[in-house]
């Protein structure tokens, strides 16, 4: 059992954090398994240096221990590269030049669907304006996206349309994934951005498989992300973790605590000479075998 604790360094760690991480450490104390820590500052505008070293001060003063050195994503490009290379040559990726207001704007546009507009994971659901494009169309300021209906097909054989529906839904089905939400729902999610050579859901999905993650751990926020992750993982023949998705924190007006939210950080919960047990009661977790 190996599971993991994957924050970003844009901001001090809050409460919701601390649970979160704790949540792990205990499910990997209770198997006899691992822990471990990644550093996901893939967003090297927003990263910094000084909130990494906090994170490490803080999981510390939490109790926390983990493997060094521990992995850093903006250490792994040459692996997101392969990744994005294998997705390609499945025929299941386009770049794309579109920027947020030009699928806003595509997104207000009148049109004949009737469904309206939805937010998806990662925001709006991509209306498809470059899609069909080839990647050798590909310019250097373009993203590159997931063609998720191709990718759902591809779980077939990808060639004759008919064997391939019918070998593809079984696949889809042995994975648990439901193609009607990945279609509508997330649609063609970003795997490489136009400002980084990657995005969260393919760093997360190749390191999860590096580090031999059986189990994921993370919020309930992320939940709409999981099937993502799982179909990734089917189309780059990745073993799947387990997930489970904790409850969030929040606070006494019932909002999802957030990282600009310095009231709720865990270091100014520190410097006012609470224990690390005092917290663990605070959060309803169960206090630590001696
Ligand atoms: N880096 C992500 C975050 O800080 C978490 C990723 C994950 O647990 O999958 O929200």
């Amino acid at each position: 059992m190996c599971t993991r604790f994957a924050p970003s360094p844009t901001g001090l760690l809050h409460l919701g954090h601390a649970f979160s991480a704790l949540t792990a450490w205990d499910m990997a104390q209770a198997a006899g398994g691992t822990f471990l820590l990644r550093i996901e500052d893939i967003d090297t505008a927003r990263a910094r240096p000084e909130f990494e070293a906090a994170i490490f001060e803080d999981l510390a003063w939490l109790g926390l221990d983990w493997p060094r050195p521990v992995m850093r994503q903006s250490d792994r490009m040459p692996a997101y590269r392969g990744a994005l290379t294998r997705l390609a040559a499945l025929g299941v990726v386009y770049p794309c030049s579109c920027s947020r207001a030009d699928i806003r704007a595509a997104l207000a546009a009148p049109q004949e669907r009737a469904e309206p507009a939805r937010d998806g994971p990662d925001g709006p659901v991509y209306p498809g304006t470059c899609r069909g494009r080839g990647m050798a169309t590909r310019t250097p300021g373009d993203a590159l996206r997931l063609d998720m209906v191709r990718a759902l097909a591809r779980l077939g054989d990808g060639t004759d349309t008919h064997h391939a529906a019918e070998t593809g839904a079984a696949e889809i089905a042995r994975h648990r994934l439901d193609p009607d939400a990945l279609t509508d729902r997330c649609g063609d999610i970003v795997l490489a951005r136009r400002d980084i050579a990657t995005s969260y859901h393919l760093s997360v999905v190749v390191d999860d498989a590096a580090q031999g993650i059986t189990h994921v751990v993370r919020g309930r926020d992320l939940l709409a992300a999981t099937p993502i992750h799982i179909l990734l993982q089917a189309l780059l023949e990745l073993p799947h973790p387990s997930y489970h998705h904790h409850v969030l924190i929040r606070d006494e007006a019932g909002r999802r605590l957030a990282k600009r939210d310095d009231a709720r950080a865990l270091r100014l919960w520190r410097e006012s000479g609470e224990s690390p047990a005092d917290l663990r009661r605070h959060l309803g977790l169960p206090p630590l075998a001696a």
